[in-house]
């Protein structure tokens, strides 16, 4: 789509660097001061998902881990450095998990195409096809149903980061991050927020009962 060359990017770089110092000529001296991000985002790695522009936030706000097909998987080291570090030490006040509409590694998760390892790495979502199959049976077009599984999996992948250790220690300690899930839709630009129906969690427990309140009144 974009085709762009290495030259270009290192030209559109230095454009940039233009463009910040005209509205701030102190801006990368403060930027190098450090980070203090209020978000995580756990995203697709897709290219087509261009967090930081979508949402025009700008460095340093957004703390980003990225995989394909978006998993929280509890034996990932890397997302659980990730996601350690961004609480314990960032302090974030918001978990986002985003997925997207039209997304390959869900696609190839159902169609079971041989990627070689992405095979392995999207397993989980097939796991999560066969778990809703009464559901997304249902759906006759293809593509409809594919962006469903993406709703799904957004919701599935979030559940799984409500019973990760490092994320339970931090509720009882300071009741922060709040999670959420996003679908980033392709077609139109939007984000969807979808609903984690928090309630089953806090009648079993994972979740304190003023989860959603707590935030509400501190808006955090
Ligand atoms: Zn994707």
């Amino acid at each position: 789509m974009t085709g762009l060359k290495i030259s270009e990017l290192i030209e559109n770089n230095e454009d940039w660097i233009k463009e910040k110092l005209k509205t701030d000529k102190n801006y990368f001296t403060k930027l190098s001061k450090g980070q203090n991000p209020r978000y995580l985002m756990i995203s697709c790695s897709d290219s087509r998902v261009p967090l930081n522009s979508m949402l025009k936030a700008e460095p340093g706000e957004i703390f980003i881990h990225r995989n394909i097909a978006n998993q929280i998987n509890m034996t990932d080291i890397n997302f659980l450095s990730v996601l350690e570090y961004s609480i314990e030490h960032l302090f974030i006040k918001h978990i986002i998990v985003v997925g997207h509409y039209s997304c390959g590694g869900i696609a190839a998760a159902v169609d079971g195409v041989d990627q070689g390892l992405v095979e392995n790495w999207i397993t989980p979502v097939n796991d999560i096809y066969n778990k809703h199959n009464e559901e997304l049976s249902k759906i006759k077009d293809t593509q409809k149903r594919m962006d469903r599984l993406s709703e799904i999996n957004v919701l599935e992948q979030a559940k799984n980061l409500i019973k990760i250790p490092i994320y339970q220690r931090a509720l009882k300690r300071k009741k922060y991050p709040m999670l959420h899930a996003w679908i980033f839709d392709i077609y139109t630009g939007k984000i969807i927020q979808q609903d984690l129906c928090f309630n089953e969690f806090i009648q079993n427990g994972l979740l304190p009962e003023d989860y959603v309140s707590y935030f509400e009144d501190n808006l955090l």
